[in-house]
């Protein structure tokens, strides 16, 4: 499984369409100051449902949107794309590519798509679930991750390993059953209670 492909269009500073090939090895980018590299990286946060505008350096999610220079207009949609190879099958899906989509329109409203249908931001975030891959996977390592996972707390630094242990999942799952229970059980009280106000 590896990072294949990246096409970025309205995002940032990328107002046009740009595909970014990259190979089984190492890829550097490399540039002048402000001519985008760190947009890059903030892309691929980005369609694997990163949902803070601060993480990706802006005040509020539509600075995401290209929004003009001198000589061109705004433009009224972000989209990312991230295709995936999966031919040893670590993501649970039969394809052998994956590409994620995540669009974003100047209106506010959004799209997640999974190899062209529309999901939801729930199916990305399971579909990355303790691969390391996803927004918050260790697969990224921004600027000064390093010294915030030597500094935080250790039950902190746990996540890190319950995600590269594989059992992120089975943890949420469980906190899902157990709000579940509790619902249930507040209701099951509540129909005591009319029952006993009828009797
Ligand atoms: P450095 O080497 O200094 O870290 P960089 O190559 O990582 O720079 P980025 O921070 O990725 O550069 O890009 C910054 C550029 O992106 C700036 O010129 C900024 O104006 C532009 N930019 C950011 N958001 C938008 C947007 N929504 N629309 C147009 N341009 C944008």
């Amino acid at each position: 499984m590896y990072l294949k492909r990246l096409e970025v269009k309205g995002f940032k500073s990328f107002a046009d369409k740009v595909d970014l090939e990259f190979g089984k090895g190492i890829t550097a980018i490399v540039g002048p100051n402000g001519s985008g590299k760190s947009n890059i990286s903030d892309a691929i946060r980005w369609v694997l449902g990163e949902q803070s505008a601060k993480t990706l350096r802006g005040g509020k999610m539509e600075d995401v949107i290209f929004s003009g220079t001198e000589n061109r207009k705004a433009l009224g949609c972000a989209e990312v794309s991230l295709t995936i190879d999966n031919t040893n099958k670590i993501l649970p899906l039969e394809y052998s590519e994956i590409t994620v989509t995540r669009r974003l329109y100047r209106s506010g409203e959004s799209e997640y798509l999974i190899n062209n249908t529309i999901v939801r931001l729930k199916d990305i975030v399971e579909l990355f679930m303790d691969t390391g891959i996803g927004k918050d996977g260790y697969s990224l390592i921004g600027q000064g991750k390093i010294d915030e996972i030597l500094s935080t707390k250790s039950e902190e630094r746990r996540n890190i390993f319950e995600e590269a242990a594989g059992i992120v999942k089975y943890k949420t799952r469980k906190q899902e059953a157990e709000r579940k229970l509790e619902n249930t059980k507040q209701n099951l009280i509540r129909l005591n209670d009319i029952i006993n106000e009828l009797e």
